[in-house]
């Protein structure tokens, strides 16, 4: 898959960039033309890339909502802890303390156990309303009214990011027993190319209190594809995981990052209700960044993928243990993704 596309937009797909950071909003009006298509491999924000790549200017950053009101979408379709908060704050406030201390006691022997120089951080209580979502500015698609927002921040002002894990290739149980046993949330966007040959252990993964969302049925550069095709991949992932794992997911990501108006209204279509894109890569032995300050940002959503050694430098622990020096080093925690989006 990588290869062909690579061929497709005359860019490396090798291991540990595939799906760095890409000028996304551009592909809006790009179509299938390959000048303005995504720079695979190379992160959008990298220094020297920005004239080429033919990316959004970045310093939308402070333009993007702040906001935290408004309702966005149902609530009680997904699991977790919490809850309780809209009868009692104080109570739920309180409760939420006593599960955190705990929590927060084995997530110390864990990281020990894992090798994490520090101990993950604990979420903060989820926000009583989710934030409104809206795009990112530079990654609209012409009349974006009305379609699924783009981000790649959700909006809060918490010292909180996201995990997201992309594709599905490598299924380490490792990395399962590691993410529970640390109590990290993240979430899981699963191309059923690579998924199909065991979706056992993404139904653990699931059993484990993981969201799974859709990442297409085949991983194509959905730009390149007419309205039908994109529909036809998008919810036909949609109607695959229901099969599979029982749910329809509400959240959709675009392979590469990339997609114009007609995924948009595909996705729509098939019911997603918001599209997550990322503002930082994690790999086992470094981090690639969207933003110039090559640095975390309050509700920033962290991308890395399903890998194993023979494709990046490690295993999924070690990038595990990678990213969460990072976060962990800058303050921040690791927040569940379907509590805010
Ligand atoms: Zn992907």
């Amino acid at each position: 898959m990588c290869a062909l596309l690579a061929m497709a937009v005359g860019s490396g797909c090798a291991a540990g960039s595939g799906q760095a950071p890409v000028a996304a909003g551009a592909t809006g009006n790009a179509g299938a033309s390959g000048s303005a298509a995504p720079v695979h491999g190379r992160e959008q924000g990298a220094p020297g890339s920005r004239g080429s790549s033919g990316a959004p200017e970045r310093e939308d950053r402070k333009g993007e909502p702040a906001g935290e009101g408004g309702e966005a979408g149902s609530r009680k379709d997904e699991g977790g802890e919490g809850r309780e908060r809209a009868g009692e704050p104080a109570a739920a406030a309180e409760a939420h303390a006593k599960r955190q201390k705990k929590a927060q006691a084995a997530r110390a022997a864990a990281a020990k156990r894992w090798g994490l120089p520090q101990t993950p951080l604990p979420a903060p209580p989820p926000p009583a309303e989710k934030p409104r979502l809206t795009t990112r500015k530079g990654f609209e698609v012409d009349r974006h009214t009305g379609l699924p927002p783009v981000f790649t921040t959700v909006p809060t002002k918490q010292k909180v990011v996201f995990l997201t894990i992309d594709d599905g290739a490598e299924k380490d149980p490792e990395l399962l027993r590691m993410m529970s046993e640390l109590r990290i949330p993240y979430s899981a966007f699963l191309s059923d190319y690579v998924v199909r040959d065991d979706y056992g252990y993404f139904e653990k993964m699931r059993d484990r209190g993981v969201s799974l969302h859709n990442h297409t049925l085949t991983h194509p550069y959905l730009p390149a594809l007419p309205y039908a095709k994109q529909q036809a991949e998008i919810c036909g992932q949609q109607a695959r995981m229901e099969q599979r794992f029982g749910k329809r997911p509400r959240l959709f990501r675009p392979p590469y990052g990339s997609y114009n108006r007609d995924t948009l209204r595909a996705a729509a279509s098939c019911g997603v209700q918001a599209v997550p894109l990322w503002a930082a890569e994690a790999f086992p032995d470094h981090m690639e960044w969207r933003e110039w300050d090559r640095d975390l940002h309050p509700g920033d959503i962290i991308l890395t993928h399903f890998r194993g050694k023979g494709e990046w430098k490690g295993s999924m622990p070690d990038m595990i243990r990678q990213v969460m020096q990072v976060v962990t080093a800058k303050g921040y925690a690791v927040a569940r993704l379907e509590d805010y989006v």
